[in-house]
């Protein structure tokens, strides 16, 4: 079987990495000359409306997904006439435009932080007289690791942040003093079978993800799998999606989901029985779900910018290395560690070690 997907970049490699010994082949659609997942398939180097590219595509694979949810909704009906793609293009829809995604948040009765639709200043003004301050003020669509993002904290944050922000549509939502914030990773079968990840604690530094955390019988487990099943049936999706959450007074709000394989399920890759990107392709594929249990303690640290000294990483017990082979650039995700330990304490202790090397 041949999977195509949208974007060659870590995400796509790391799933052609669990897809290879499925028998599965690969191609990625990129306009990035160095795109790091191609050293894992075919490369058709192409931008994402380039209708030629796209044809060519479908007509050499069996099914297309993606690795980015920011894709043009033409793309994705274009790609839909000629070959099955997943997950739909409702889902990406929904998923790329933050007002979309908590309207229905809002319509599956799924808690959020207030927010509003904001089209010009005096929307924006006309909101923040209603939710009040602190707010953060979003670009509804291709914001990413918190860019195309403002907190406003006092009035003359909110002069001119509508410029600020590049005069597009945003929406504004109320500040969540958030205890933790959390993601459910899940995978939803062609036939609706469904299956949840443990939920994962997660740190973000500067709006950037650094450290995930993977729970054992989290109290809001079961609460986390009852909203994201919501989406998920409304969505009649298919693949894996992740759901960040803020956890607040006891129980969650709803942040934002990615339809698709997510950062804070990279622990799976060494810390589950089946990792969230065997599982996507499973699903995508048509095949039966893996299991989602957990294996020991585990973790993921993020490496930005540079990748430590392999020997370094390699030389701490119950480590595992995952270098994207990117160019090294300040601030750029190009690798992870994953850590599964036998217990918390040997883990957490692995975790200080590898952040000891970060910092070095
Ligand atoms: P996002 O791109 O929406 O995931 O936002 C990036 C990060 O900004 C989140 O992980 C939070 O740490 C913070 N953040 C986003 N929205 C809010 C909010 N409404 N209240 C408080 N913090 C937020």
């Amino acid at each position: 079987m041949k999977i195509g997907v949208i974007g060659g970049g870590q995400l796509g490699r790391m799933m052609a990495l669990a897809g290879t010994p499925l028998g599965m082949d690969f191609a990625f659609l990129d306009p990035a000359p160095d795109a790091c997942a191609q050293a894992l398939g075919e490369h058709i180097r192409a931008d994402y409306g380039d209708q030629d590219h796209l044809r060519q595509l479908a007509d050499e694979v069996d099914l297309v997904t993606f690795e980015f949810e920011s894709v043009p909704a033409e793309t994705v009906a274009f790609l839909s006439q000629f070959v099955p793609v997943y997950p739909s293009a409702e889902a990406l829809r929904i998923a790329r435009d933050r007002w979309f995604e908590k309207s229905m948040f809002k319509d599956l009765g799924i808690p959020t932080p207030d927010f509003a639709d904001i089209q010009s200043q005096a929307d924006l003004d006309a909101a923040v007289a209603a939710i009040g301050l602190p707010a953060v003020m979003k670009t509804r669509t291709l914001g990413y690791d918190g860019k195309g993002q403002k907190v406003l904290r006092k009035a003359e944050d909110v002069v001119g942040a509508f410029a600020e922000l590049g005069s597009v549509p945003c929406i504004l939502e109320g500040f969540v003093p958030f205890t933790g914030e959390v993601s459910l990773v899940a995978v939803r079968a062609r036939d609706g079978e469904t299956r949840f990840y443990p939920l994962v604690h997660n740190r973000h530094d500067s709006g950037v993800l650094a450290l995930s955390i993977a729970s054992t019988d989290h109290p809001l487990q079961a609460l986390a799998e009852d909203y994201v099943g919501r989406v998920l049936t409304k969505l009649d999706y298919v693949g894996v999606l992740a759901f960040e959450f803020f956890e607040v007074d006891g129980g969650l709000k709803a942040n934002e989901i990615a339809p698709r394989v997510h950062n804070s399920g990279h622990w799976t890759i060494e810390g589950a029985e089946c990792s969230q990107f065997e599982n996507h392709l499973r699903a995508v594929a048509g095949l039966p779900l893996g299991s989602t249990a957990k294996v020991g303690e585990s973790a993921m640290l993020n490496f930005l910018g540079s990748v430590p000294e392999v020997s370094k990483v390699a030389a701490i017990a119950d480590c595992h290395l995952h270098h994207y082979g990117k160019a090294f650039k300040a601030g750029r995700k190009v690798g992870h560690a994953t850590i599964r330990s036998k217990d918390m304490a040997t883990l957490k202790a692995r975790i200080a070690e590898v952040e000891a090397l970060i910092k070095a």
